[in-house]
């Protein structure tokens, strides 16, 4: 059986992409075997990794039967640590119709008997609340959703939250919440400190512990194609994802108690 966990959040530019590459580096670094699916088809994780493009949607050849989620998988820069990358093209290659089809819980099967398989896999959803991210709710077994520390944020999560409600009524099994995550706080900002405050008030259960603090480190180590770990291992941006890889692994063994 994989872990899979959805990162995702109807809003662009909150950390999804920075947190799945991060976190799924950080994983495997404390010896997990992680994949990661790139599922926005802007494909920033596919780039953020320095994976090549493959030239066709490996979703589409995963749909079709045409290739194994094995097949699929491509090494990064980490050991244990791999990617299924998005195509250069930004086309969905999927419509809302597919995910009324059996292969939904198919492919989730042969995700989770594929041998040897991966202990956890995460999956970057796009910046928006159509097919694809739907897809991913259905596939998780929880989701997780990061809030950047800025005007609207509360807006934005409430309208997830009441996705991932639906998602929840429409599946055999609970979606469980893997965590809100506070992402791109400045502490010399009134507002970031507000937007924690009000969070939290509202959300006490469901906020991570970890804040993943604005830094450039981290924005530079996507751009140079490397996890932070590797570009920028004493930044603070990489003690963050540090601490929220413990945090979420620590929820994880407390769920498999
Ligand atoms: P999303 O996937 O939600 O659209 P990204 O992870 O791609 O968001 O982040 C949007 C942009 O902000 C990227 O350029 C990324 O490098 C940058 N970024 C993300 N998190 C941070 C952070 N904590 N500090 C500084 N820059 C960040
Ligand atoms: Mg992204």
């Amino acid at each position: 059986m994989s872990r899979v966990i959805a990162i995702a959040s109807q809003k662009g530019g909150v950390g999804k992409t920075t947190t799945a590459t991060n976190v799924g580096a950080y994983f495997a670094r404390a010896g997990r075997r992680v994949l990661l699916v790139d599922l926005d088809p802007q494909g920033n994780a596919t780039s953020g990794l320095a994976v090549s493009p493959p030239p066709i949607s490996p979703l589409r050849e995963l749909w079709d039967g045409v290739r194994t989620w094995g097949d699929l998988a491509r090494p990064t820069a980490i050991e244990r640590f791999e990617l299924i990358p998005s195509p250069p093209s930004p086309t969905i290659p999927l419509r809302t119709d597919d995910l009324r089809s059996a292969r939904v819980p198919e492919l989730r099967s042969s995700l989770d008997q594929a041998t040897p398989g991966w202990d956890f896999t995460l999956i970057d959803c796009p910046p928006s609340l159509g097919p694809l991210t739907s897809l991913a709710l259905q596939w998780a077994d929880a989701v997780l959703v990061p809030v950047q520390c800025e005007y609207y944020a509360m807006e934005g999560l409430a309208q997830m939250l009441r996705l991932i409600e639906q998602a929840d009524r429409s599946r055999s099994c609970p979606l469980e919440t893997a965590g809100i995550l506070l992402t791109l706080f400045s502490a010399d900002l009134e507002l970031s400190i507000e937007v924690v405050d009000e969070v939290r008030k509202y959300f006490p259960e469901l906020v991570l512990e970890t804040i993943i603090p604005r830094d450039v480190a981290l924005a530079e180590a996507t751009s140079h194609g490397e996890p932070v770990c590797q570009y920028a291992p004493r930044s603070r941006g990489a003690w963050a994802y540090l601490n929220l890889a413990k945090e979420m692994l620590e929820h994880e063994c407390a769920e498999t108690r």
